[in-house]
């Protein structure tokens, strides 16, 4: 019986020193690293393995762990990465005032925008692509100043597209998921454009896929010269909200708007 015992606790042990302690893998780190660049601005280190290298990837994912609330270790782990895989708009987190196509404080010097549809995905009829924009734009023209002309052809300030992978910008789609779309703050040219991935499928109110009024209402966000925020209701946090009310959506941004003017 005594025996039995020890055979017992032998087993248990074995068994806790079998759980993996964390499921990250060299190519989680890679998978990382690239996120961190492209979302928090990480610079590339002469040698990756060196002191600084290592110093300045874990400010950066301590930075990044604050953003959404997370624990902040400055080290990867199966929370961050999984926060790091979920579905998301394209435009960086962090004072992205940085980079030279997005700032902060854009705005539109006139009240009338127009905006086109260029093309169209194949995820929807034409009417539910229509529809969905005009409503996105609608769900900003009830808060600021502006109303929103249609174009059917020609340059409008804001040129809406689908397309998939590298598309003429310097921020290639990634296939099914990851992100999902981005947009650029008022500026002439490419200033104003939202670009939707035509890799990811695209619904009108369905709860499968992506609903395209939502990730829309979000992008035109920073069409106007939005850029996002920390507030898990808020209609510009980064991550794709499963469900939130319309009305929330309309405070939060009317929040928004009030203390930009
Ligand atoms: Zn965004
Ligand atoms: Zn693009």
């Amino acid at each position: 019986m005594k025996s039995l015992g020890v055979y017992v606790l032998l087993g248990l042990a074995a068994t806790v020193y079998c759980v993996p302690v964390s499921k990250v893998t060299v190519q989680d780190e890679g998978f990382a690293k690239g996120y961190l660049k492209r979302f928090f601005n990480l610079t590339e280190e002469k040698d990756p393995l060196s002191r600084k290298g290592a110093d300045r990837m874990s400010k950066k994912l301590s930075e990044m762990q604050k953003f959404f609330g997370l624990r902040i270790t400055g080290t990867l782990d199966d929370n961050t990465l999984e926060v790091m895989k979920k579905p998301r708009c394209g435009v960086a987190d962090e004072n992205i005032a940085r980079y030279s196509t997005f700032g902060d404080g854009l705005k539109w010097s006139k009240n009338t925008v127009t905006y086109r549809i260029v093309n169209y995905t194949p995820d929807l009829s034409q009417a539910e692509v229509d529809d969905s924009i005009r409503r996105a734009l609608e769900v900003w023209a009830k808060v600021t100043p502006l109303t929103f002309t249609k174009l059917t052809s020609g340059t409008a300030d804001i040129m809406i597209s689908f397309a998939r992978l590298s598309h003429g910008d310097n921020y290639p789609f990634d296939g099914p998921d990851g992100t999902l779309a981005h947009a650029f703050a008022p500026s002439p040219d490419i200033g104003g454009d939202a670009h939707f991935d035509d890799d990811e499928t695209f619904t009108f109110r369905s709860s499968t896929g992506y609903v395209l009024f939502l990730v829309a209402a979000h992008e035109f966000g920073h069409s106007l010269g939005l850029s996002h925020s920390e507030d898990r209701s808020a209609l510009m946090y980064p991550l794709v909200q499963c469900q939130f009310e319309l009305l929330e959506m309309n405070n939060q941004m009317s929040q928004q708007m009030t203390q930009r003017r």
